[in-house]
């Protein structure tokens, strides 16, 4: 069940645009008869109350208006029909340049110590205002900076689906109105946000800059926490520093700029203190920001798409030695509302093989859960089947997760269990696929569905179905026939062999293979790498409304001792194609 709550937030702040309004207003008012009709000791102390209003700071142009009536009702009663013209006149003049929205979520970057007497007592997250005000340069870069702060600004452990849900309705409700977003946050769970607010916020044309601090900037003179806001303000109003756009939700910390669905925090104290181990820095902010073009998104030509349910029920997994042997997964495994578990394999994707082991994690995916592998470490990938140990997680339909970081995984799958709650199918398929650049594989699959048998010196059909594939050759990386659940006898030989052609009799080579036995309830899979011929799975589909008209199936023969059989209960195609 997804979950809708919100956290609360304060109203918006203008106070940069308020200031600027003032000038105007100021102006307007003078304009106005009924202040040229007042005596010139009245204008004088009109004049002196716009002065004194000028030297005063507001949110808002309500909080404005409420302390200019205030003030200058007493002096000049008779200006009290003007005042609300000479604001609405003096908000029309003001020049519509858009600014960056900051919001702040809290962290370190706007903590100072509970105790303002001692600089030692626990340090504890401020308001906005404090932060602001402690950065002085953020009024010199010649464009509003408004904010909209959670009511209670947190350390980021507290930080949680509430939360982004919250961040991204601001995004989506404030859209139009601003070049770009900054977040301010904690570090300690940047990742899990940045990846979050990257599937939840899709088909993004602006920046959506997270950024927070090593060391905090309220009170202390030598920190990062300033030049990381001003940072993240420059990337989230490219144009108006003529920089490259950077269309998606991305951290920039310290020197680097780092896409949000493929960072990961790599030191607890460095001021360069987050890093995308398997993807390049989208750019670097030295003395000057460089950033690589050629690793950009193309900004969406489609309207914002904001996908804010989430469904929580999911948990991260970590193998390490001994697990196989305790009762605890299993417990956990049992838990009914459990609907996805993103497991942190060792290496390439492997797990322990006891079928014990194994199979509770087969029962849990045939009971409709979902379990993505992905790598406990740091850098590379799994490609699920490439070891016995992950084709034995294949066999059981636990899917790959590629290069996908573990947090990237988990809130990944939180966005698509709560958009699509009824349908583990697509949830599956989109878990494979890229839909961010938060991965560089995506996995396409074609179903042959149906068991099928052949026997020594026949020939079996997997019946054409539509492909699903790519039209570049040059991303597709993989080919693999998958026979699921397969049972070859080589009747008393050591090896059979299968030959494949297409259905129109375009030969994809001869393969020995040893016995496949039932070895256990689920069953092995008998895996046929068709990479070389990779040119013909390549996508010649016109992309016709009427749906993928290019059908490829196969033809298997079987040759071997007299005895040898082949049979399974289905088959797949497997394409992974570069994102
Ligand atoms: N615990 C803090 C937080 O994540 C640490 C930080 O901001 O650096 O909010």
């Amino acid at each position: 069940m997804a979950d809708n709550t919100q956290v609360a937030i304060t109203d918006l702040e203008q106070d940069d645009r308020i200031d600027e309004m003032q000038g105007y207003f100021a102006r307007a008012l003078q304009a106005e008869s009924g202040y040229q009709k007042l005596a010139t000791d009245k204008k004088d102390q009109v004049n002196g109350v716009l002065d004194q209003l000028r030297s005063m700071r507001f949110d808002s142009a309500a909080s404005f208006q409420a302390v200019a009536d205030s003030l200058l009702a007493p002096v000049a009663p008779d200006l009290a029909p003007y005042l609300q013209i000479a604001l609405s006149n003096a908000q029309a003049d003001l020049p519509q340049t858009l600014g960056v929205l900051v919001i702040y979520a809290g962290g370190t970057i706007g903590s100072a110590p509970k105790d303002p007497e001692d600089p030692d007592s626990p340090q504890v997250v401020m308001p906005w205002k404090d932060l602001k005000n402690a950065a002085p340069q953020l009024s010199a870069l010649g464009y509003p900076v408004d904010a909209i702060s959670f009511v209670e600004p947190l350390d980021s452990c507290n930080v949680g689906p509430a939360h982004w849900r919250t961040m991204a309705q601001i995004v989506q409700q404030y859209y139009a109105d601003y070049a770009g977003f900054v977040i301010l946050h904690g570090t300690d769970t940047m990742p899990y946000t940045a990846s979050a607010l990257a599937f939840m916020l899709q088909e993004l044309d602006k920046p959506v800059v997270v950024t927070g601090s090593q060391v905090a900037g309220i009170v202390n003179p030598r920190n990062d926490a300033h030049q990381n806001m001003i940072t993240a303000i420059t990337l989230a109003n490219p144009a108006a520093h003529k920089l490259p756009p950077i269309p998606e939700v991305f951290i920039a910390f310290g020197n680097r700029i780092v896409r949000g669905a493929r960072s990961k925090k790599m030191d607890v104290t460095s001021y360069q203190g987050f890093d995308s181990p398997n993807f390049p820095l989208l750019g670097e902010c030295g003395d000057h920001i460089s950033i690589d073009r050629k690793l950009l998104r193309a900004p969406s030509a489609l309207p914002l798409a904001v996908f804010d349910q989430m469904d929580t029920h999911v948990i991260t997994l970590e193998m390490f030695p001994g697990i196989q042997d305790a009762d605890i997964v299993k417990r956990i495994l049992a838990d009914e509302t459990l609907k996805g578990v993103v497991l942190k394999a060792y290496g390439a994707g492997n797990i322990p093989t006891q079928p014990e082991f194994l199979d509770l994690f087969g029962g849990f995916v045939q009971r409709g859960g979902i379990v993505v592998v992905v790598t406990s470490v740091p850098t590379g990938q799994v490609v699920m089947g490439l070891y016995e140990t992950s084709q034995v997680l294949l066999d059981r339909d636990l899917i790959g997760g590629f290069d996908l970081t573990a947090e990237a995984a988990l809130c990944k799958l939180m966005v698509l269990l709560g958009s699509y709650p009824d349908d583990p199918t697509t949830v599956k398929q989109l878990m494979q696929q890229s839909l961010v650049g938060e991965q560089g594989l995506n996995l396409l699959t074609t179903t042959y569905p149906g068991a099928g048998q052949v026997a020594s010196n026949q020939q079996a059909d997997l019946a054409a179905v539509s492909l699903h594939s790519i039209g570049q050759v040059e991303r597709i990386e993989r080919v693999m026939l998958r026979l699921k659940q397969a049972q070859l006898d080589t009747g008393g030989e050591q090896y059979a062999s299968l030959s494949l052609t297409l259905q129109d009799g375009t030969d994809l080579g001869t393969y020995r293979r040893e016995a496949v036995l039932a070895a256990d309830a689920i069953g092995a899979s008998l895996a046929i790498d068709l990479t070389r011929y990779r040119d013909q799975f390549v996508s010649r589909d016109s992309g016709s409304k009427m749906g993928n008209t290019q059908r490829v199936g196969f033809r298997i023969s079987l040759s071997g001792a007299s005895g040898a059989s082949l049979s399974w209960q289905d088959a797949e195609l497997n394409l992974y194609a570069q994102d």
